[in-house]
Parts: C-alpha cells; structure tokens; sequence
C-alpha cells in the first residue's frame, strides 16, 4: 500500500517534535520527499532534516513558517511547489496548548491557540488546494483530537479550535469531492508527546494535585484502554488514507484514541 506513495511530496506542518515528526518520518519511510516545519533549534533541525534524508533515501527540506503567519504559511505551500513541482500530501498537525479557566485564560494565549490550532489548517489548505486540483489528486489530513468531538474543563481555546477542525474539514471535503482531493480529520486520543508531557505539569498545578494524580485520574482516566496512543498507530491510518485505499474516506473525523469519545 505504501510503496504506490513512493516519489509524492508532502508538507507536514509542526514536524520538528512529536506526532508531526513521527507522521514525517513514517511518510519519509514510504518514499515521500518531506517538508518539515516547526519551531526549535536550527542545529537541531537541521540534523532532524538531514538524518530523515538519509535514513529513508527521500529529499528533506525545511521551511520555518510560523502557523500565526498567513503570508508565511502560503510561502511554505508556494516553495513547496516551486522546489518539487507537486504537492501530493497536505498534514496539518502543528499545535499548542494552554490549559486555564475561561475567567483568567490569557487573551494571548486564546488567539494562539486559534491561530495555529485552526486559523492554520484553513490558511495551508487554501494554499496547497489549486496544485492539487490541478494534479487531479491530493490528499489533506488534519491532526484533530478527541477534542474535536468532546470537550475537558480548562481547555476551552483547543476545544473550541479542535471541534473548528473538524467543521473546516467536513466543509472542504463537501467542496472537493469530485476533485481526487481528499479531506480527513485524524483525531487522536492522548499521545505521550511534549506537549502532553507539559499538560501534565500544568494540570498538576491548575488542579493543585500531583503529576501522577493526573497522569492516573485525568489523562488515562479519559482513555478506557488506560494505554497511550502511538504515533506508529496514527502513521498507520495516516499512510491508508494516503493510499488509494482511501480514496473513498472523505470528510470523516476518524478517532485513534482507545475509546474515549465511545463513551
Ligand atoms: P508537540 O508540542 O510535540 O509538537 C508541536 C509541533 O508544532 C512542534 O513541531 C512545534 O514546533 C510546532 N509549532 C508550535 N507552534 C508553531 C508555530 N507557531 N508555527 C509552526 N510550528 C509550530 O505536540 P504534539 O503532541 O506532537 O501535537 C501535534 C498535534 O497533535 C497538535 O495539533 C495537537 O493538538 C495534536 N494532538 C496531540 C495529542 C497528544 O496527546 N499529544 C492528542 C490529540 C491531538
């Protein structure tokens, strides 16, 4: 199935960490010419980069658009282009987390969230959408959440971002159907990544109670396998709906996370 993806180019956004890293490394494993995106240290990056490249055979740029950024966003869908000539596969996994009654959640914090978390998936799409009409083909996968479909007290901003994701996704899926552009919204349960790693410190404090307290009685208490997520098992659904296999799935708002929102 992954071998027919040998040669596609594909942006992951927010790939220099976590779930994005690993979504890139698996489409790198399958033959896909990456573009990575994200913040972090540039040495860093640069050997994430390079040791992609090599271990897989496929070319690895990079490109730092920042997802509150419009224009750099088109800039990132645009040198794709330019420098590949295809765009093949759009990821649209960068996102942040702040955890905070709505009465004090900061207003910064708030329009980052919606910013990157939201405003971003409609501002890389609509970029990356003509190539891949043009092409007759085109695959756009949204990393969503759980939070997409339920909500957890102190975190309205991604909620309301996550549950926002899945409407765009929907929206523009209606919009392509007979245009070979696929539009699926991947909804993870928790994954041990960064950025549940600081939840869980934050939590703590929010909550006033220890970070085993909430790695027991709030994160896996909300995932009924009391097992984390891992990225192989979204690289999985990622690689299928990429496939011609999953031509088919379009629109849908797939959870990968033990069944939580089952209950
Ligand atoms: P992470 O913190 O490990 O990675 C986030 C990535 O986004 C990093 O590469 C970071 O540099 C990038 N990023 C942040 N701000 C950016 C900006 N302004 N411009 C460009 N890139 C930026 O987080 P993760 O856990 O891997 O999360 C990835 C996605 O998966 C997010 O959309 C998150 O909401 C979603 N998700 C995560 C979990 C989980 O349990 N980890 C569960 C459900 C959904």
């Amino acid at each position: 199935m992954t071998s027919e993806l040998r040669g596609q180019v594909a942006i992951v956004t927010g790939s220099t960490s976590g779930i994005g890293l690993g979504l890139a490394e698996a489409l790198a494993a399958a033959g896909v010419n990456i573009v990575l995106n994200g913040l972090g240290d540039a040495a860093a990056i640069e050997a994430t980069r390079a040791g992609l490249a090599a271990r897989h055979g496929v070319e690895v740029r990079y490109h730092g658009a920042d997802m509150t950024r419009p224009a750099e966003i088109a800039g990132l869908v645009a040198s794709t282009t330019a420098a590949f000539g295809r765009l093949d596969i759009l990821v649209n996994n960068a996102g942040i987390q702040h955890v905070s009654p709505v009465e004090d959640f900061p207003l910064d914090a708030w329009d980052r969230i919606i910013a990157i978390n939201l405003s971003s998936v409609f501002h890389a799409s609509r970029a990356a959408i003509p190539a891949m009409k043009a092409a007759g083909r085109g695959r756009i996968v949204n990393i969503a959440s759980a939070h997409a479909l339920v909500a957890s007290p102190f975190k309205s901003a991604y909620v309301a971002a996550k549950h926002g994701v899945a409407g765009f996704t929907k929206s523009a899926a209606l919009e392509l159907a007979t245009s070979g552009v696929t539009v699926n919204a991947i909804c993870p349960g928790y994954v041990k990544t960064p950025l549940v790693e600081a939840q869980i410190a934050d939590q703590a404090r929010t909550r006033g109670i220890s970070e085993e307290a909430v790695m027991r009685d709030v994160i896996l208490a909300a995932q009924p396998t009391k097992q984390f997520v891992t990225v192989e098992q979204l690289a999985g659904l990622l690689l299928y709906l990429c496939a011609g296999a999953g031509a088919s799935v379009n629109g849908a708002i797939l959870s990968v996370d033990g069944g939580w929102t089952a209950a």
